[in-house]
């Protein structure tokens, strides 16, 4: 490809939206533009990183034994009424109709649709297991698009299913499919993360999501000092001290006036308190109760999706009406604690080993302090509650925990037979009985990646992917050629051979300012990059660079393509 032919878009601004280096230089770059909000379209520059990253995936996938399809992002509702998810996905999802008033939408995910075409095509246990992939466009109308295509709302997914006969076939596939993505994210040059993960929207038991490390990722990752334990704060779990011993009363109950004293943080400076002697009380809706109070220690946060999965607590978590938490509670917001309470109540484990604590004493302008379990309450309900903190104990006790954040560019599930049983997806067994189908469902984000991919590999000069994934392998960028005639013909008899090679070469043949190529050339992050220039060609030389060298090299014209050769991966 040559310069002056080819739309290299690069722009000295970065616009004032892109909070993101990533963002910034894939606009700055030419790889990316904005339609409109969470739509982009990707220019020359930016298809050719993001075809290298399909390719590597399409390969690995083919490598496992997954069989490429393509279906429809447009799918009819009827198959997501039968599933059940027309309406739990919510907002996320796009609505549309057609001529005749049918209710489609524009595919999030695609479990329904490959469940329906395969509880077609196949229909016995020899046929399985099977497994077909798409690289395909899903729409979500996230709440808030942003980082470009990190979170966008149109977006390019490779989404994998999966068919079996038994669990453990699922199992099989399922750690092959973990290896392929292992093998993705190797071969792209990426530093990430497996983490154990919530299954969310898709359903389903065991799963798992890849994650690019970076500062600026949305995920927060728990990882445990001893390497054994990593998962999604989400998901995390510490060690659960089910012991509940506590140490003895040392002080009396007593109700302490605190007028409008309504935050935890309020409360412990008011009081004199450490915020760990405070019982926190949150107040919500029960599955079959008007309200359930959870129980968490002042220096802790509830996690939704821990509580939400507790049989007594409605799903999704809901915090109760000002009018129910006053019928129970008997007080205002601010003020609710466990003592008295006639509603179920569950605790975090921590919650039950702490003594000499202070919470709301259900009056409004009033706490407790100094109490005690069992003393002054009925021990209440265990359970795990809440996010883990920096310092907990690993789960397995060995360890201790620590953060660090990460960009989710793959995630793995089992599915097991949630889609197949709501949709009726069987097949005939060994013993010629209809039993469904067991699934797993992979999703990579490969238009994610490209970003997640800047976020670690970039520097002052610009983007600095690795070659595997970079727009082209080699920049030859010409200087002067009206000075010399050789100049041109030199170039262009390099960039004809090392194509021919098929190495990814692009030609600058602009009449720039040679610092204005250089500039371009390392802001679009051309791995390799020589320099034919009059003066070099003087001594039958050209210049080298590695974008991530400090200096350039000369080289002898004729051993150029030998030493490049030797660089190339
Ligand atoms: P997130 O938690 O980031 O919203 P998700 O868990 O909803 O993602 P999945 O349903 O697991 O996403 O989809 C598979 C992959 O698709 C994700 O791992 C991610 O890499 C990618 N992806 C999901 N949503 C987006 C988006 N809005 N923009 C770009 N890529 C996305
Ligand atoms: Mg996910």
């Amino acid at each position: 490809m040559r310069t002056s032919q080819f739309l290299l878009a690069t722009q000295k601004e970065a616009p004032s939206d892109a909070e993101l280096i990533s963002h910034k230089l894939m606009i700055r770059a030419g790889f990316i533009r904005k339609l409109s909000s969470g739509l982009y379209t990707w220019m020359p520059l930016g298809m050719r990183v993001l075809n290298k990253v399909s390719d590597v995936v399409r390969f690995e996938m083919d490598k496992v034994g997954a069989q490429q399809v393509c279906m429809p992002t447009i799918q009819p509702a009827e198959l997501w009424q039968e599933s059940g998810r027309w309406d739990l996905y919510g907002p996320m999802m796009l609505r549309i109709h057609d001529r005749n008033n049918r209710e489609f939408c524009y595919g999030p995910t695609h479990e329904e649709v490959i469940t329906d075409i395969m509880r077609k095509e196949l229909n016995s246990y020899k046929q399985l297991p099977q497994t077909f992939y798409q690289v395909q466009t899903k729409f979500r109308d996230e709440i808030r698009p942003r980082f470009g295509v990190m979170r966008s709302r149109e977006f390019l997914m490779k989404d994998a299913y999966s068919f079996h006969a038994s669990a453990e076939c699922l199992d099989n596939t399922y750690q092959d499919i973990k290896g392929a993505y292992n093998a993705i994210f190797t071969r792209l040059g990426l530093d990430f993360r497996v983490v154990l993960a919530d299954s969310g929207e898709i359903g389903g038991d065991n799963s798992e999501e890849f994650h690019v490390l970076a500062n600026s990722g949305e995920d927060t990752l728990v990882i445990s000092s001893n390497g054994e334990y990593a998962a999604n704060i989400e998901r995390a779990t510490s060690y659960l001290d089910n012991s509940h011993v506590c140490d003895a009363p040392k002080q009396e109950k007593q109700k302490v006036s605190t007028p409008d004293i309504r935050s935890v943080p309020a409360q412990a400076e008011y009081m004199g308190l450490d915020i760990k002697q405070i019982v926190k009380t949150i107040i919500v809706e029960g599955k079959d109760t008007d309200a359930v109070a959870l129980l968490v220690r002042g220096d802790h946060e509830i996690n939704p999706l821990k509580a939400e999965k507790l049989p007594a607590v409605k799903s999704p978590l809901t915090m109760v009406s000002e009018e129910i938490l006053k019928k129970v509670t008997q007080c205002e917001p601010g003020f609710c604690g466990p003592l008295g309470l006639d509603i179920p109540i569950i605790a975090d484990h921590t919650v039950l080993q702490m003594s000499d604590f202070s919470c709301g004493a259900n009056e409004t302008d009033f706490h407790f302090k100094g109490v005690n379990w069992n003393r002054d309450c009925k021990l209440p309900e265990a359970a795990d509650l809440r996010f883990v903190v920096e310092g907990d104990r690993c789960p397995s006790s060995q360890g201790t925990l620590s953060f660090t954040r990460g960009v989710e560019v793959g995630h793995i599930f089992q599915l097991g037979t949630k889609y197949s049983d709501s949709m009726n997806a069987t097949v005939l067994n060994d013993a010629g009985k209809t039993q469904p189908m067991f699934m797993g469902c992979y999703g990579i984000g490969v238009t994610r990646i490209v970003a997640a991919a800047i976020e670690q590999h970039h520097d002052e000069k610009g983007i600095c992917l690795p070659e595997v994934m970079a727009p082209f392998q080699v920049a030859i960028v010409v200087l002067n050629p009206k000075k010399d005639e050789a100049v041109g013909s030199k170039a262009e008899a390099l960039y004809q051979s090392l194509s021919d090679k098929g190495i990814s070469v692009l030609l600058d043949d602009r009449k720039e300012r040679p610092g204005v190529m250089f500039a371009e050339m390392d802001l679009i992050g051309i791995p390799h990059r020589i320099v034919i220039s009059a003066r070099g060609l003087a001594d039958n030389q050209v210049e080298y660079k590695h974008r991530s060298d400090e200096e350039a090299q000369m080289f002898s014209y004729d051993q150029i393509e030998a030493e490049l050769g030797s660089r190339l991966s």
